[in-house]
C-alpha cells in the first residue's frame, strides 16, 4: 500500500531535529495520502523539540514563529514553507472549537491521541517507518473512518471535526463506523457555533469529491447539512415527493444526482445542491393531479442568495452560484443566434457551467426523459463550440465599429449613440447583419438619415 515521496527539505528538517537529539516524523494527512497512493499536498512535521528549542536547532534557517503558543513554526526552506509542530497534548475544551490550552508532551503517542481519525493519527520517518498506534492503516485499508477514542466526546470537543470527518469520508470513499457516525449525527446541533466561513470552508471542499463518494455521504449525513447556515432550505428535501412523471426520485434524491452528476467545480456543486430548493414554496398541483414548480428556479436562486451570504461565501462564488440557480430552467432553444446571446450575455465559462447544470439535472431525472434534454444540450454545446471556435462578435467590444466611428458619421454624445450600437449589435448576433466595419457604418449611416427625416427619431 502506498510509497513515501518525502521531498528532500523535509527530510533535511527532520534530519536536523534527529541530529539535535529531538526525534521527528511526518505525521497527519501526508502519511494517508502517501498510504493511498495519492500525492499529499502538504509535508507536516511534528517532533519532540519545543518551539524555543526549534529555535535553536534551525539557527541559521529562516524560521517564522507561527504558533508558538500552539507550538507551530515554519521553516522556510528550498524556497517553501515547512510546518514543524511539537508533540502537544490539548487540554479541556468548552467552546467545541478549540483547547483551552495546550500543552507540550514528550511522546509522539500522545500527540497522536488528540488527533481526529485513525487514519490522520500515523507518524513514518524514512529510517522507522510507519507508526501506527491507533490502526490508522487497517482502518484505511478496510475503508473505515473512526474517530481516535470516544467519538461523542471528540466531536464535543471540536465540532469541525464532524463536517471534517463527512468530507474525508467522501475524497475517500471510507465509511463512518457505528458509533462514529452515531456520534455525527448526535452532534450536528454544535455546530452552529462554528464560525460560518470554517463551515463554508469545509462544505466546498466536500461537495468537489468524486461524485460517486460522495453521494451516498450526502445521503447518510443530509440531516447534518441541514444544520449550517442557511442550508435549512435541505430540511423538508427527504421524501419530498415531486408528484410529476418527470421525476422518479424524491427532491433529495434528485438534488444528490445532481450534485454528482456535474463536474467538481465550486460553482457547479454550490449550484447543483441548491438548484430546486425553491420547489416546495411554489408547488401547484394541475386537474390531473400533476405536480408543477412554476417560477422555482428564482426561488431557488433567493434561497441560495440567502444560504450564501449566511455562510459568508466569498461574492464571486456566490454570484456564479445564484445565477447558476436562476439560469438553471430556462431551456432556451438552441439557435445560433441564442449561443451568440448568450455567450456575450455570461461568457464562456459560465455558459458552460450552465450547460453542465442542466446535463446533471437532466441526468437526476426519469430515464425515459433524459433523451431528448440530452440531445438539446449536446446541440447547445456544438453551437457554443462553433461560435467560440469562430471567434464570432458577442458583445458591444467585438462589434466591429465603435462610440467615435459614429460620432465621426455624425451622431450626437448620448443615448441615441449607444442605442445604436446595441442596435447593430443584436443586428449582428441575429446573423443579420455582417460584423464588417463598411456594412456596419452604412447600417448606421441609414439609420442617422431615417432619424433625421422621421418626426420619431430612433423608434
Ligand atoms: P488535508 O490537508 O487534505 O485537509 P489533513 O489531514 O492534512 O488533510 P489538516 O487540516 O492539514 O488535514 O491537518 C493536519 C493534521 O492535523 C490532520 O491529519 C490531523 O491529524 C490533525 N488535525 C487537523 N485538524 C484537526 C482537528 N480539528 N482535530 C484533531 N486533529 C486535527
Ligand atoms: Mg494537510
Amino acid at each position: 500500500m502506498g510509497s513515501f515521496a518525502l521531498p528532500a527539505p523535509a527530510a533535511a528538517i527532520l534530519d536536523r531535529l534527529e541530529g539535535a537529539g529531538y526525534e521527528a516524523w511526518a505525521v497527519g494527512g501526508c502519511v494517508r495520502d502517501s498510504l493511498l497512493g495519492l500525492c499529499p499536498q502538504d509535508w507536516d512535521l511534528c517532533t519532540a523539540a519545543k518551539p524555543e528549542e526549534m529555535q535553536r536547532v534551525f539557527s541559521g534557517w529562516k524560521v517564522i514563529p507561527t504558533g508558538l503558543r500552539h507550538g507551530t513554526v515554519t521553516v522556510h526552506l528550498a524556497g517553501q514553507n515547512w510546518e514543524v509542530t511539537s508533540y502537544r497534548a490539548d487540554g479541556s475544551y468548552s467552546d467545541h472549537r478549540r483547547p483551552d490550552s495546550v500543552r507540550f508532551v514528550h511522546r509522539v503517542e500522545e500527540d497522536l491521541a488528540r488527533r481526529d481519525f485513525t487514519v490522520n493519527a500515523m507518524a513514518w520517518h524514512p529510517r522507522r517507518g510507519l507508526f501506527d498506534p491507533m490502526g490508522g492503516r487497517a482502518d484505511l485499508e478496510s475503508r473505515v473512518l473512526r474517530c481516535v477514542g470516544e467519538p461523542g466526546r471528540r466531536f464535543d470537543e471540536d465540532a469541525l471535526r464532524i463536517l471534517r470527518g463527512i468530507r474525508f469520508a467522501a475524497w475517500y470513499g471510507l465509511s463512518p463506523e457505528k458509533e462514529t457516525a452515531a456520534a455525527i449525527h448526535h452532534g450536528k446541533e454544535t455546530l452552529k457555533l462554528v464560525a460560518p466561513e470554517r463551515c463554508m470552508a469545509e462544505l466546498r471542499r466536500l461537495l468537489c469529491a468524486p461524485g460517486a463518494q460522495l453521494a451516498p455521504v450526502l445521503e447518510q449525513f443530509w440531516d447534518v447539512l441541514a444544520v449550517l447556515p442557511g442550508l435549512d432550505c435541505l430540511e423538508r428535501m427527504p421524501g419530498y415527493d415531486q408528484g410529476n412523471p418527470h421525476h422518479h426520485l424524491d427532491l433529495r434524491g434528485h438534488t444528490i444526482q445532481a450534485v454528482a452528476s456535474v463536474p467538481p467545480r465550486e460553482p457547479l456543486r454550490l449550484a447543483a445542491l441548491l438548484h430546486d430548493s425553491g420547489k416546495p414554496a411554489c408547488r401547484t398541483v394541475d386537474k390531473e393531479g400533476i405536480a408543477h414548480y412554476y417560477g422555482h428556479a428564482k426561488e431557488s436562486a433567493r434561497l441560495a442568495e440567502r444560504a450564501l451570504k449566511r455562510l459568508r461565501s466569498p461574492g464571486e462564488l456566490r454570484r456564479q452560484v445564484v445565477q447558476l440557480v436562476e439560469l438553471h430552467d430556462l431551456w432556451v432553444p438552441p439557435t445560433l443566434p441564442s449561443a451568440r446571446r448568450w455567450l456575450g450575455r455570461l461568457g464562456e465559462q459560465a455558459l458552460r457551467d450552465l450547460l453542465a447544470l442542466e446535463r446533471g439535472d437532466t441526468l437526476a431525472h426519469a430515464p425515459a426523459c433524459q433523451p431528448p434534454r440530452l440531445a438539446r444540450l449536446a446541440q447547445w454545446e456544438a453551437l457554443l463550440d462553433q461560435v467560440v471556435g469562430e471567434g464570432d462578435c458577442l458583445s458591444l467590444r467585438d462589434l466591429a465599429v465603435k462610440g467615435e466611428d459614429l460620432l465621426a458619421l455624425g451622431f450626437a454624445a448620448g443615448p441615441e449613440l449607444g442605442a445604436t450600437l446595441r442596435h447593430l449589435l443584436e443586428e449582428v448576433v441575429e446573423g443579420r447583419l455582417e460584423n464588417h466595419r463598411e456594412v456596419l457604418l452604412a447600417a448606421a449611416k441609414e439609420r442617422l438619415e431615417g432619424a433625421r427625416s422621421s418626426p420619431y427619431p430612433f423608434l
